[in-house]
């Protein structure tokens, strides 16, 4: 690969589901449940500014995609989201993640590997999956609790690690 197309490579940004991108109206702010009857088929409630944030980073030129442990099915994630605009450019799950990341590994690996995916910064809530980002290659941002300025934040870390020299 040369260099030329090595710089058209978009950033890529990931997002856990649990507790990040679907929250508990109790604990945070939500986006409006879907209408009837969607709303008894995707239970799911998305942290408020979900699709003002995945679609703003699509805008400043990056991919967006999701990176869970859960077994949802990629065709589940995709058509929950599109009920709110939003359409990923990829989605690992936990089947996809056991396939092409485990695999036969006689050693058990973490249960995310976002550099497997050349994903540059991922956004998870556990401290367990944060942690181990220096070991395995790659970026973190921790985020659980409700927080207002998420959308900026994120946004001013994946510029940051835009920037950083190669
Ligand atoms: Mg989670």
């Amino acid at each position: 690969m040369n260099n030329d197309s090595y710089s058209e490579e978009k950033m890529r940004v990931s997002f856990d589901l649990d507790e990040v991108l679907f929250v508990s109206p109790d604990t945070h702010k939500t986006e409006p449940a879907l209408r009837f009857p969607f709303n008894k088929i995707y239970k799911e409630r998305l942290r408020l500014g979900t699709p003002d944030l995945v679609n703003e980073l699509q805008r400043l030129g990056y991919e967006v995609w999701v990176y869970t442990s859960s077994f949802r099915t990629e065709r589940y994630i995709k058509n929950l989201f599109k009920h709110y605009k939003v359409h990923f450019d990829g989605i690992v799950n936990a089947q996809r993640h056991l396939k092409e990341v485990q695999g036969n590994n006689k050693t058990i690996l973490p249960q995310k590997l976002p550099s497997r995916y050349r994903i540059s910064l991922h956004i998870d809530d556990e401290t367990v999956v944060c942690s181990l980002g220096p070991q395995y290659g790659y970026k973190t941002y921790q985020l659980d609790a409700e927080d207002d300025e998420w959308k900026e934040k994120i946004i001013k870390e994946a510029e940051h690690i835009k920037n950083l020299p190669r």
